[in-house]
C-alpha cells in the first residue's frame, strides 16, 4: 500500500470515526495505515464499509474482536513518518520496496503438518525452516511457536542486533513472526537487505494464525495490548485463544516457578516491573505483587534505593 496523501487520509479517518462515534488510535504513514478502534458492532461494520470505498483500502486485513467498550478514552488520528519506527537511520526501509514473502497462515500450517508427518511417520523429507520471533521477550515468554527463535534484543528498535544473533541462518529459510504482522513488514525487509536469502513473514501475524488454528502450533497465550492505559497488556479471554483442553501453559510464576501466565506490575510504584506472578503468590502477599527477591531498577532504569524499595501502592 502506498498513501500519497496521509494528511488527507487522516482528515477522512477523523471524520468517519467522529461520525460513527469510534474511539481508538490510528496511525497513517506513506507506507500504510494501522488502526485499532472500538465501537458498536454496527458502527464498526459501517466503518469497514466506508474505508473499503477507497480502492487503496480494499484488501485491508481487518481483525475483529469483542471488547469491553472502554478500551480507549478518546480518538487519536496521527500522521507519522512511518508506522513502526526502527530507528535504523539510513538503513531504514520502505516495506513496499523490500520485504519478506508473505506466508499465509494456511501455508505455515501446511509446512508444520508436513514436518510433523515427516518426523512421526518418516513420511517425506522435513522442510528446513526457522521461525524467528520478532516480539519482545515478555511477549514470547507466555506464548510462542514451538522451537521458535527469540533473538535476545531489548526491544524492536534494536533490530540491527537481530542480524548478528541469527547470522548463521543467512542461507536458510527464515520466517519472521509477530503479533499482528506489522513489525514483520519491516523486520523481514531488513533481513533481506542484510543478505538473508530466503525470508518469509507470517501474513496477518500470530493473531491470524491463532484465529485459524487456535492452540495448535502456537503454545501458551498471545500477549496483546489494549489502550486502557498506555500500552497496558492484557490477555484476551476470547475462547478461541484459550480453547478448553488444547491450551498449554508455557510460562512460570517468577516467584514460585509454578505454572502461570498471569502478568502483573510490581506494586512498588518506583519499580513497576512487569513480571509473571501466580494467584497463589499474590494471595500470600496480601493481594499484591512484588518483585521476587526485591526491586532492582526503577522504570527509568535507575538503581532503586533501599528507601524506595519499601514503597507500596
Ligand atoms: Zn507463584
Ligand atoms: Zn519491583
Amino acid at each position: 500500500m502506498h498513501i500519497k496523501d496521509p494528511q488527507m487520509v487522516a482528515k477522512n479517518q477523523r471524520e468517519i470515526c467522529e461520525k460513527l462515534g469510534l474511539k481508538g488510535r490510528c496511525i497513517i504513514a506513506i507506507e500504510g495505515i494501522n488502526a485499532t478502534f472500538e465501537g458498536t458492532k454496527e458502527n464498526i461494520q459501517e466503518y469497514i464499509k466506508e474505508l473499503e470505498r477507497d480502492e487503496r483500502f480494499k484488501n485491508i486485513h481487518f481483525k475483529l474482536s469483542t471488547g469491553t467498550g472502554q478500551a480507549f478514552p478518546k480518538l487519536s488520528v496521527k500522521v507519522r513518518k512511518e508506522i513502526v519506527s526502527l530507528h535504523l537511520g539510513t538503513c531504514d526501509i520502505d516495506p513496499n520496496q523490500v520485504t519478506g514473502v508473505h506466508l499465509k497462515p494456511e501455508e505455515l500450517h501446511e509446512w508444520l503438518l508436513e514436518n510433523k508427518a515427516a518426523s512421526a511417520q518418516g513420511f517425506g523429507e522435513p522442510r528446513e525452516f526457522y521461525i524467528v520471533d520478532m516480539r519482545n521477550a515478555y511477549e514470547h515468554k507466555v506464548g510462542h511457536f514451538e522451537n521458535s527463535i527469540l533473538p535476545p534484543i531489548e526491544n524492536f528498535r534494536d533490530l540491527s542486533k537481530v542480524v548478528e544473533q541469527i547470522s548463521h541462518l543467512k542461507n536458510k529459510t527464515v520466517l519472521t513472526v509477530c503479533t499482528g504482522g506489522v513489525r514483520c513488514e519491516k523486520a523481514s525487509g531488513f533481513l533481506v537487505t542484510q543478505g538473508f536469502t530466503d525470508v518469509y513473514q507470517l501474513d496477518g501475524g500470530i493473531v491470524s494464525y491463532m484465529e485459524k488454528y487456535p492452540n495448535e502450533d502456537f503454545q501458551g497465550k498471545l500477549y496483546v495490548f489494549d489502550g486502557r492505559v498506555v500500552m497496558t497488556p492484557f490477555y484476551t479471554d476470547d475462547p478461541k485463544f484459550t480453547r478448553q483442553g488444547g491450551h498449554k501453559v508455557v510460562s512460570k510464576c517468577d516467584a514460585c516457578q509454578g505454572q502461570s501466565e498471569n502478568y502483573v506490575n510490581c506494586a512498588n510504584p518506583v519499580c513497576h516491573r512487569h513480571f509473571i506472578n501466580c494467584e497463589i503468590c499474590i494471595a500470600g502477599n496480601g493481594g499484591k505483587s512484588f518483585c521476587p527477591g526485591g526491586c532492582v531498577l526503577s522504570r527509568h532504569g535507575r538503581k532503586i534505593s533501599p528507601v524506595e524499595s519499601n514503597l507500596v501502592i
